[in-house]
């Protein structure tokens, strides 16, 4: 690994057998604001990148509904290769894959981490996670020994399934703009687009 991108892994055999590549996340090293899915689909299998399918353009409209760019956050997974079938990672997976997410966590150093469902909610904040209810609420939890601020959000494709989803994914994403002092705000470009 050099640093944020892994380019060989062999730790899974499975995910080993059903991957095309590995999947690293994208944007920028310095982001304010961290999203965290849990592992690629057969899109982001094929184009190399977190999040480019539906759920992508779910998260991505979100995004800019809330004045911010897919290219403004930084976007990863729980584990970087796609499991068979789409089936959730397994524990092991997940422990195996633990050590580039936190060296990713580290190297950006975030003002919020933003977990995309209830995987990334339960792997990081390590308890059972109520996703649909608890999503909004922001929690200070140690990783690799630093304390982080996560807050939780259901996941993309969970608006595609139940449109009373659409609301609590919008609000969790407003509230994250507001945590990293990005996006609509009360300032900036946004406010002036209208003189
Ligand atoms: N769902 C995820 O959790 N991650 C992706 O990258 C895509 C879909």
């Amino acid at each position: 690994m050099d640093g944020l991108c892994v380019t060989a892994c062999t730790r899974c055999p499975k995910l080993v057998d059903s991957r095309s590549q590995i999947v690293n996340g994208t944007g920028p090293e310095d982001a304010d604001l961290l999203f965290v899915g849990e592992g690629p689909g057969a899109n982001e299998d094929e184009q190399g990148e977190p999040f480019v399918g539906r759920s992508g353009t779910v998260l991505d409209d979100g995004l800019r509904d809330v004045g911010l760019a897919r290219s403004d956050v930084r976007i990863t997974n729980c584990v970087r290769c796609r499991p068979p079938e789409n089936r959730d990672p397994t524990g092991e997976e997940l422990e195996n894959c633990r050590g580039y997410l936190e060296t990713e966590i580290e190297r950006l150093d975030p003002d919020v981490i933003v977990t995309l469902g209830k995987v990334p909610s339960e792997h990081l904040l390590d308890r059972s996670v109520a996703v649909t209810k608890e999503a909004g609420s922001l929690e200070e939890v140690r990783i690799a020994g630093t304390p982080r601020r996560v807050l939780l959000c259901v996941h993309p494709a969970a608006t595609l399934y139940d449109r009373s989803q659409e609301e609590t994914f919008a609000d969790a994403l407003a509230e994250a703009a507001e945590l990293a002092g990005a996006g609509d705000g009360e300032s900036g470009q946004t406010r002036l687009d209208g003189f």
